[in-house]
């Protein structure tokens, strides 16, 4: 007999999952692993060589055995928010005064941050020199949000953070939620609760949207660009030795089956020699490694890398990276696109009036509902009161407010730099011994915020690929599962995309979602790491 959970409201989090016997979890850990095998939610094993033949194998990614449960309102208000995100953002990336006050280096972030100023000053160049010939930006979005409940107050989501490079997961998301719902029409999880109805499982077409954002992209420049030819393909530009690579192949699969668009994938390393624009069109052409007589003209250059300072070892990667941005091709994203995705930029978001000049044309109700979605920030070089209004009386008057302030708030506070891709931010305890060994003129580039405080009491069931103990036989062996129970904690990601210009008309679509699902004591949310698993929603 399973116990069953009552349908409570609101929803008690804390009795979540449904309790299972073992033979029930290990029908669910053979039909996930199985399931996820035959419907490519894989991921290149660990280790994979760099440069290596055509894989021979993959394991399933790590995935939650049973959909997090998440209030239905708030899932249709992170769906809301997205197109006011989209907006957002591509006006942000627009505003290039707006960019080189808060991340530039002569004026913002750029100045202390060498990769962010790296990146503006090959951006700045080429606008002094006037080699920005395509007036579109791309952008395929993911706003990340946590749920946020102090005790005694109803549930509500704050973002964690939006990203605009190289946002990830997207088609393995759709995928995953499509194994909950097989779970659910194979097993109706044996009755073990109420809120597992069909009618709960959110549907997710995030790969058909984020293909359709891209093909958008590829349309314009084939219909408007001077000298386009209709045979361009779309440029993946990715990182050497990427495990996460059929994420990216349902991409290319939409693509080629729904578009008719090919796409190439080359690395900067190999973009270095490959790449060519030309002086007078502009177009981008890059030859293939096995015919390198053979030019391919590049419609849009769409980046599942480029965001992470080691990704530039040489100057050559910089080059190659301006190279790119000159060209006439559209790219995903540009880089005004990518450094309005800052840490810097969300805080600043949070000042009086910002968001109301970016976004005049949203009633009140829409910027209110966006600013519920913020969490308090500042920046630790910030002139800004403590919260508790006292005047310094630390000792500590030597340094901005703004540091005075997250040194004695530390507890409830996480500090960010400018980085993408996890493991880069400082957590609570650290935050003290941390602030003493940051050097002074680098305080300008982080940004602290106020932790989200997430459900406690959440379990979820974890499955990773690999790790039986073959010391056993194997009648022990198929009479265990490999996932496992802790408690968690769900982060959900809304997919959006906007294609947009100075003067030219703004397209953009909210496309479907992730739930990344990890150990509550971790304190980082990637899945590529091995922090996290893939998970999807039970809206309740
Ligand atoms: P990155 O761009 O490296 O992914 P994030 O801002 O997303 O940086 O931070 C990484 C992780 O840290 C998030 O996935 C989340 O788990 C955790 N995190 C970030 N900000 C907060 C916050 N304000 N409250 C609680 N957890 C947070
Ligand atoms: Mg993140
Ligand atoms: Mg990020």
């Amino acid at each position: 007999m399973t116990a069953v959970t009552k349908l409570d409201d609101p929803f008690d989090f804390s009795a979540w999952p449904p309790t299972l016997s073992e033979e029930q979890l290990r029908v669910l850990v053979g039909n996930s692993s199985t399931y996820a095998l035959s419907h490519g939610l894989l991921y290149l094993p660990p280790g994979y060589p760099l440069h290596s033949p055509p894989p021979q194998a993959a394991i399933h990614a790590p995935l939650s055995l049973i959909p997090s449960p998440f209030p239905r309102n708030l899932f249709g208000y992170a769906q809301r928010l997205q197109g006011i995100y989209n907006v957002l953002y591509a006006r942000i990336a627009m505003d290039t005064p707006f960019l080189d006050e808060i991340m530039g280096a002569e004026k913002g972030v750029g100045r202390v941050d060498t990769f962010i100023g790296e990146l503006w000053r090959g951006w700045k160049k080429l606008r002094d020199q006037e080699k920005l010939p395509q007036p579109h930006h791309l952008g395929l979005f993911r706003s990340d949000y946590l749920l946020h409940a102090p005790e005694g107050q109803q549930p509500s989501i704050k973002q964690v953070e939006f990203n605009t490079i190289s946002i990830s997961f997207g088609c393995l998301a759709q995928r995953v939620a499509e194994l909950h719902r097989f779970q659910h029409a194979a097993t109706s999880y044996f009755d073990s609760s109420p809120h597992l109805k069909r009618e709960n499982f959110p549907k997710n077409e995030s790969i058909a949207g984020l293909a359709k954002g891209l093909a958008a992209a590829h349309k314009a420049y084939v219909s408007q660009a001077p000298g386009a030819s209709s045979q361009a393909k779309i440029l993946f530009v990715v990182q050497p030795g990427e495990r996460n690579v059929f994420d990216q192949k349902w991409l290319e699969y939409e693509l080629l089956e729904k578009h008719s668009i090919h796409i190439v994938r080359q690395t900067s390393e190999e973009l270095i020699s490959s790449a060519k624009v030309d002086d007078t069109t502009s177009i981008l052409r890059v030859s293939p490694a096995l015919s390198p007589q053979r030019d391919i003209e590049i419609s849009v250059v769409y980046y599942r890398s480029a965001y992470m300072p080691d990704e530039y070892p040489t100057p050559e990667h910089y080059t190659v990276r301006f190279l790119l941005e000159s060209s006439l091709a559209i790219k995903c994203p540009t880089i005004p696109l990518q450094l309005a995705g800052g840490k810097k930029v969300q805080e600043v978001l949070g000042k009086p009036g910002i968001v109301e000049k970016f976004l005049p044309d949203f009633t009140p109700e829409q910027i209110a509902e966006l600013r519920d979605s913020f969490m308090d920030m500042w920046g630790l070089d910030e002139n800004i009161q403590p919260s508790d209004g006292t005047s310094d009386a630390s000792g500590t008057s030597h340094e901005p407010p703004g540091t005075t302030k997250a040194r004695r708030e530390y507890t409830s506070l996480v500090l960010k730099p400018q980085r993408e891709g996890g493991g880069n931010n400082v957590y609570k305890d650290d935050i003290p011994a941390f602030l003493d060994s940051l050097p002074a003129e680098e305080r300008e580039a982080w940004i602290a915020m106020r932790l989200i405080e997430v459900p406690r009491g959440v379990r979820g069931w974890l499955l990773r690929a690999g790790s039986f103990d073959t010391s056993e036989n194997d009648a022990s062996n198929s009479a265990k599962h490999n996932a496992v129970e802790a408690e968690v904690v769900s982060e959900l990601g809304i997919f959006g995309w906007a294609l947009f210009g100075q003067d030219q008309p703004l397209e953009e679509q909210e496309v479907g979602w992730l739930v990344r699902t990890k150990g509550k004591d971790s304190n980082e949310g990637g899945v590529a790491t091995g922090f996290s698993v893939l998970d999807s929603l039970i809206l309740v």
